[in-house]
């Protein structure tokens, strides 16, 4: 094992051992026999043959014979029998460890950060954290038999083989070298192949992706450019087979030379056993079954080393991911509830994990309760993170954010008192029913109310999954809005955020939506995030934001007079709506 290897190990053992003690220490328990009922069968047929030899020579006794013969068949028929529960039980431990490691990682997920989704590593740990974990569950069940099934047949063969003749222990050598080496090498290839193709292959699995998925599907047909893709793909492909193709045939000749070795190896215990056995330091049974086991230990040794460290090896970078999410530091929130929806952020600033420069700039901000806000700007000025910033999901780099009168920090939420509708909202593959109660599980009968709030003729069967995977139905990006502005506004709250909430319904129902908002927004405070400003115009106060700061805060008419970027925008909005001659200036 190399340092890293090594180190991933001791990190991952009591992880992956605790949540199934029990099974594991009655499977090793079982494996010590296991192994040792190998080399006990080996001992036993060799008195079987020497006793067969003697009596063959006249002098032994038939009953010896027999009693050896059954002695044979009963080891044979127990290591086979602790073979099979060996093999059955360690399934068993291994999917029951790893059913329990997949709910840690869920509980673990659900404690991170979610600043940490927006990390690229994070990302890439809990994406590959359940195959890690499969691997880890591997690798400590290589480990444990290991020590209690490998281990203790070879020692017990190292020592039955220097009871026959110290000389003979070198066999164990000779068969030990070259499979390590071997193995070695292989290792050492597969991790330089790996490292050559992987960029190769990532490139062609992405224009495999252009022409297969079925979102990339449609677009790549219809503009003809499959044929693009299929030569970029053609291309990637010969250059991973080439790759490959260099790098294995060096492999193969350093193989040959090994194989050579591994055969001399095995033909100098030939000769070393003929000898022993033609100078009559080792009688003929013993010859017999020590070149019998000598193949089983070349096997075994490759079983170890190839078939068991090879894959850990290979599996470690998953291995890792898991480790790191598992490791990952947690938050731990209390939600507390508010006395009211006002909102107060003083002098926040904010700035992406992956990104250099600051997202929101000294955001200084007083919204009263029952007040709606609407929040505009250009594409990028920072207007859903502001968003994420008052819900509570980020937190501030500095500043501070208090609601109803409480400061929200990494300790303390008030997720009870809020509610929201995202700009990429989510699409449970449930029924509509269930898609909209579980924002709020304790009011199973509102949720009717709220769906017709939004709209009263849906027309959507009530029993039907919303998703094809389950034999359902799958819905248009406007009624899937929908269902999610219900989803936000079936949570009795007192604040609401609305991030876009219109965007993929179609004019008109949008203005019946803005109504629809109105009505609900006299009850609790609420931010509307939109570039629509014809829901800005119907808010009580509309904030203005640029480059992540704000540069504007009034009401319509106001910010208009003052001609400045909302007036900019309006103006530009409306001169758009003119020249598509779809309605007047008002309707913006
Ligand atoms: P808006 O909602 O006004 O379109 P956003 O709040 O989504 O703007 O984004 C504001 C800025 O932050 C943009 O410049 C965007 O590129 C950047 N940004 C958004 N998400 C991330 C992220 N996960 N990592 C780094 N930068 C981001």
């Amino acid at each position: 094992m190399n340092k890293n290897l090594f180190q991933t190990f001791l990190k991952a053992y009591p992880v992956i051992y605790k949540p199934v003690w029990k099974e594991n220490l009655l499977l090793s328990f079982v494996d010590v026999f296991h192994g040792l009922s190998f080399a006990v069968l080996i001992i036993a047929t060799q008195r079987f043959f020497d006793a067969i030899t003697v009596y063959l020579g006249g002098t032994g006794s038939q009953n010896q014979v027999i009693s050896l013969a059954w002695t044979v068949i009963f080891c044979q028929i127990l290591s086979q029998l602790l073979n099979g529960f060996v093999n059955f039980y360690a399934d068993v431990v291994r999917e029951k460890g790893y059913g329990r490691i997949c709910v840690m990682i869920q509980r673990k997920i659900q404690k991170t950060a979610p600043v940490n989704f927006e990390k690229n590593d994070f990302l890439d740990d809990m994406n590959k954290a359940d195959q890690g974990a499969q691997e880890a569950c591997a690798m400590v069940d290589t480990v444990n038999s290991i020590f209690t099934f490998y281990v203790p047949y070879f020692v017990l063969m190292g020592m039955y083989m220097y009871h026959l003749n110290y000389i003979l222990i070198i066999s164990v050598l000779l068969v030990f070298l070259p499979v390590l080496v071997t193995n070695y090498v292989q290792m050492h290839f597969g991790d330089i192949i790996e490292q050559k193709i992987a960029p190769v292959r990532r490139e062609a699995e992405a224009y495999e992706k252009s022409l297969t998925t079925l979102d990339n599907f449609k677009e790549t047909k219809v503009l003809y450019a499959a044929k693009y893709f299929i030569h970029l793909f053609q291309t990637s492909v010969s250059q991973w087979n080439q790759v490959s193709w260099n790098i294995r045939k060096k492999e193969a000749v350093i193989n040959l030379g090994l194989n050579t070795f591994s055969f001399l190896a095995y033909g100098v215990i030939l000769i070393m056993l003929v000898y022993l056995t033609v100078c009559g330091e080792i009688s003929v049974g013993s010859f017999a079954v020590v070149f019998s086991a000598i193949d089983v230990m070349f096997y075994l040794m490759q079983e170890i080393f190839r078939d068991s460290l090879g894959n850990v090896a290979k599996n470690m970078g998953r291995i890792n991911n898991f480790l790191n999410l598992i490791q990952s530091e947690e938050i731990s929130q209390k939600s507390i509830r508010v006395k009211d929806g006002s909102i107060e952020l003083k002098n926040v600033n904010f700035k992406y994990p992956e990104s250099k420069q600051n997202c929101l700039n000294h955001i200084t901000l007083k919204i009263n309760s029952k007040e709606t806000v609407a929040v505009v700007g250009q594409n990028g000025s920072g207007k859903t993170t502001l968003s994420k910033i008052i819900l509570g999901i980020y937190k501030p780099d500095s500043g501070e954010v208090i609601v109803g009168g409480e400061k929200i920090d990494e300790r303390h939420n008030c997720f009870p008192d809020m509610s929201a509708v995202f700009q990429k909202f989510n699409r449970y593959k449930l029924n509509i029913e269930d898609n909209i109660i579980i924002s709020d599980v304790n009011d199973e009968s509102g949720y009717l109310d709220a769906m017709n709030e939004v709209d009263n003729d849906l027309n959507i069967d009530p029993e039907m999954i919303l998703s094809r995977d389950f034999d359902g139905i799958d819905l248009s990006g406007g009624q899937w809005q929908k269902i999610a502005i219900a989803r936000g506004i079936h949570r009795s709250c007192k604040i609401l955020v609305l991030d876009e909430p219109t965007s993929a319904i179609d004019p008109a129902q949008e203005s019946e939506l803005y109504h629809t908002f109105m009505r609900i927004a006299e009850e609790k405070t609420c931010v509307m995030i939109t570039h629509r400003l014809g829901l800005a115009k119907i808010a009580d106060r509309i904030i203005v934001l640029k480059d992540g700061a704000i540069v504007e805060d009034g009401k319509h008419q106001e910010l208009l007079e003052r001609k400045g970027e909302y007036c900019r925008m309006w103006s530009l909005q409306a001169e758009w709506y003119q020249n598509q001659t779809i309605g007047s200036k008002d309707s913006v």
